[in-house]
Parts: C-alpha cells; structure tokens; sequence
C-alpha cells in the first residue's frame, strides 16, 4: 500500500476514534465544563458584591415590548459603593441582571420610571430572587414610582402570596424570612415640570434624584439621576425629546437614552397594513409619539454636555447588530462622545475621582 493512502487511513481511523471518544465523554466533560463555569459564575457574583470604587451601570434590558429574543424588557442595575439598586423591571431583566453577575439579592430599593406593563412585568420575579436570592431580608423590598405603584406593589405581594408559603415551609424562616417577604410601596410625588431632577433618596454618597419627563398620556412618568461620589448616571425612561430632562442630565458622565427609529416603525406599520393586521398597525403609529428617535436622544445629550450616549429601550427588535448603523439614523452627527446602541450585558463602569468610562459587554 502506497505511503500517502497509508497516511490517510490512518488520519480517518484516528478522527473516527476522536468522534466515538467525544460522544462517549460527553457527559463527563459537560459534568467538568459546568462545574467550572457556575464556580467562576458564582466568584463573580460575590466579587461583585464587595465595594468597589465605581459607579456601575448594569443594562439588564434594553428592550421594549415589542418581543425580541435578544432582549429582556427595560432594566437598568446600578452597583456604588456598597449600593444596590434596580430601575425597572422589564421582561427578563432580572434573570440577565443575575447572569451579569450583578449581586441581586440584598436589593436597596427599586425605582420605576412609569407603569407601563413593559417596565414591571418582571416585579414579582425580581422581589422573590431578592428575597430568598441573598442573604435573607427582613423587611419588604422598597419599591419607589409615581402614583398608583401602592396598587402595582399590592397586586404583585397578594399573586405571590402562595409562593411565599410555599418557599417558607421548604426553606424555612431562616432563608425565607417571613417578615421580608415582598415589596413595599413608596410613592413619589410628581416633581415640577421644569424644574430638572429633584432628591428624592439620599444614603451616604448616593443621591438618586428624580425629574419629570414627557410620555403622554402616560404622566406622570420619570426619568431618575444617579450620583454617587463626583460620577453620575441618567436614565430617561419613557419619553419624547424633554428639555426637562436635558435639565436634568446637565454634565452627567452617562445617560441611558429610549430611543424608537421612525423610519423602522412606519416600515413594519406599512407591511402589517399591507397584510390586513389592522390593529397592529395602528399600534405602530400610536407609537411613534410618545418615544424619542435616536437623533432626539443624540440631541439631549448634546445639549446636557453628556459624556456618553447609550440607546436603550429599543423599537423596533434588532435582530442583528448589523441593523444598528440604520437604526441610529443621523444620530452621531448630532453628538460627539461615545454613542452606543445598548445590548443586554452592557456594564458601564465610571471610576470615582476620573473621567474614565469603560464599557463591557458580560452576556
Ligand atoms: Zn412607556
Ligand atoms: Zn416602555
């Protein structure tokens, strides 16, 4: 037999024997690769929790309602200091803010920036995680939002209710304490109009301030700033293009802008009309006034002297990144730093005492 098909014998006997050893060790190895990934998951969570000297911006969801398999609903976790704090809780959210590495249980306090179902369908969820997820909780989880979250709050407390026997009984009071069990309301009275972002929680170097903005009918409806130290970090929730809001955000090293592109949203409202799904369709152009288009957010920011952009609060879904470029528009000629459409995994790091901003992407 000649050398060469000696060789190549020999190879397929050898890539015959590597494929029957790789199905035989595959539970093995799988049993091997997993302990290692929840060991580092789970390092990662507890690093996490340790003080850090920056002020960290965790996007869990950077999605809106409309369904996209690549984004949770909106969701912003906000890690400063020994703070922890959540913004929303879309869709989603809290699963991927746990997947992040983000310290969910031991919450401070929840922020809602309106009531919109896409901003709290995931409440009940991330009260529960932060409830038996940490170290135990002794008293409700504060949920803070305008008027009318006493009612979300107690809807969600009185769905869990049977939940919470449950993991009482099989955990015990110890982990499951009783008397933390669920969330407690605390409302925010509307700020003025104009009159950019108001204190509404102070705790040692952390001030959450609160500002009104505009996402008629729905009103009223928040945007929050976060400082912690000299870094600070904006989140608009809803809204339209808000001078209140560039107000608001004067200087700020962040802001977490919505943004829906137009052109993208007549596009599918045009093929749902052309399909006979009326409804839908007239969804579409509902829509399109009462959020911002990427070259709003752009100039908001411009005008507040933001240090960076990022687009959360996507519409329409972008199922490829590729998309992005077309969605952003004319944005980036309309502002100068850093502009980035958001994806879920999106840490945003600002180191105290620097102008340093540093962006990561966990997921
Ligand atoms: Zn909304
Ligand atoms: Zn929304």
């Amino acid at each position: 037999m000649p050398f060469q098909r000696r060789l190549l014998l020999a190879a397929c006997f050898l890539l015959l024997v590597a494929a029957v050893l790789a199905g035989v060790l595959r539970r093995p190895i799988g049993e091997e690769l997993f302990e290692r990934a929840a060991s580092a998951r789970i390092a990662d969570a507890a690093r996490g929790a340790v003080t850090s000297d920056s002020l960290r911006v965790y996007l869990c969801g950077s999605g809106s309602p409309m369904p996209d398999a690549a984004r949770a609903g909106p969701c912003v976790g906000i890690l400063a200091g020994p703070h922890r704090l959540v913004i929303d809780a879309g869709s989603g959210g809290p699963r991927k803010l746990a997947a992040m590495g983000f310290p969910v249980g031991g919450l401070e306090q929840v922020f809602l920036t309106h009531l919109h179902s896409d901003h709290i369908d995931s409440l009940g969820e991330l009260v529960l995680i932060d409830w038996v997820g940490g170290e135990g909780r002794a008293a409700p989880l504060p949920v803070a939002g305008p008027p009318g979250v006493e009612r979300v709050v107690d809807g969600f407390n009185r769905a869990y209710a049977p939940d919470r026997g449950y993991r009482i009984v099989h955990h015990g009071e110890a982990i499951a304490q009783p008397a933390g069990y669920g969330a407690e309301a605390r409302v925010i009275p509307p700020p003025p109009a104009d009159g950019g972002a108001v204190p509404v929680y102070e705790d040692g170097e952390l001030t959450v301030s609160v500002f009104l903005v505009d996402h008629a009918p729905v009103a009223p409806a928040y945007g929050y700033r976060v400082a912690w130290r000299d870094r600070v970090a904006v989140v608009s929730g809803d809204t339209v293009y808000s001078e209140n809001l560039v107000r608001a955000a004067r200087d700020a090293d962040l802001l977490l802008h919505e943004a829906l592109a137009p052109a993208m949203v007549r596009t599918l409202r045009d093929a749902l009309d052309r399909e006979g799904a009326a409804n839908t369709a007239r969804i579409m152009d509902d829509i399109l006034d009462y959020h911002a288009s990427p070259v709003d957010a752009a100039r908001a920011a411009s005008e507040a002297g933001v240090a960076a952009l990022v687009l959360y609060h996507l519409v329409p879904p972008l199922p490829r990144a590729y998309l992005q470029r077309a969605f952003l528009g004319d944005a980036p000629g309309h502002f100068d730093g850093p502009l980035r459409v958001g994806v879920d995994g999106l840490l945003v790091t600002l180191p105290a005492g620097s102008d340093a901003i540093r962006f990561d992407e966990l997921l």
